[in-house]
């Protein structure tokens, strides 16, 4: 099972393939060997086989931002986890929060998600987080333990690419404003443990990554937590320097 930690751009609608092609060519150089490290990038749709193609034999992975939770037939826009697979994706985000917001994803539909994911070796960061709302009531840790239960309900775990959380707080999504290291470690211990019960004996295997707002100033901060495993990076895995200074960071947690 793959423990290192895990850095990944979710470049959400932003780049077109040529756009693609250009980061990739000016983040390789930049990048850090992938030795103790996993570095993702994940494109829109179009832009996945190229991703692929230029990442091949580079160490890096290629990830998918959404899947459908069917197999084939008649889901018209939909792009089924085998298609993710044949064009080299390893990863696949399920249940981001503008998937969640936007699309009003409910925690059923992200299980499912989850589930086709799995069953054809793709591996699914589920992302879970708490709203503005939500941490102004104090239910945070009712709203993230939900989430995780719900997701992964009935979802067994496969050895080789088993699956990864990714715990995104709502109100620190493209905000500018990141959870402390010491919030994050706090949830993320939190979903350490319900994994433990969930799948007793393998959850300090199991990747939970910090997401929002992450900066190469708060990186290194944020991976130095005993919890943290991995940065899933917005608005700053947009520009080549950028990723690859959060890429780069020093890791002094044991992986
Ligand atoms: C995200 O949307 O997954 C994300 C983490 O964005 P940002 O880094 O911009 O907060």
């Amino acid at each position: 099972m793959d423990t290192r930690p895990l850095f990944l751009a979710n470049w959400k609608m932003n780049l077109v393939e040529a756009d693609v092609t250009s980061f990739l060519t000016r983040f390789l150089p930049l990048a850090p060997p992938t030795t103790d490290r996993a570095i993702a990038v994940a494109p829109s749709f179009p832009s996945l086989r190229t991703a692929s193609i230029l990442l091949e034999k580079t160490g890096m992975e290629v990830a998918a931002q959404d899947l459908c939770h069917e197999e084939r037939g008649a889901f018209t826009g939909g792009v089924s986890a085998a298609m993710l697979v044949a064009v080299g994706c390893r990863y696949v985000l399920v249940g981001h929060s503008d998937r969640r917001q936007i699309w009003a994803e409910d925690d059923a539909l992200i299980q499912r998600k989850v589930s086709a994911a799995t069953g054809h070796g793709l591996l699914p960061v589920l992302c879970v987080g708490e709203s503005a709302g939500d941490r102004q009531e104090g239910r945070t840790a009712e709203v993230v333990e939900n989430q995780v239960r719900a997701g992964l309900n009935g979802v067994p775990l496969d050895g080789e690419k088993p699956l990864a959380l990714a715990y995104e707080p709502v109100w620190a999504i493209g905000t500018g404003e990141s959870a402390s290291p010491e919030h994050a470690e706090e949830v993320h211990r939190q979903i350490r443990e319900l994994l433990e019960e969930i799948y007793p004996g393998r959850a300090s295997a199991l990747r939970i990554l910090y997401g929002g707002s992450v900066t190469a100033d708060t990186a290194a901060d944020l991976m130095a937590q005993p919890d943290i495993n991995g940065l899933l990076v917005g608005t700053a895995s947009l520009e080549p320097e950028s990723f690859a200074a959060i890429c780069r960071c020093e890791l002094t947690a044991a992986p």
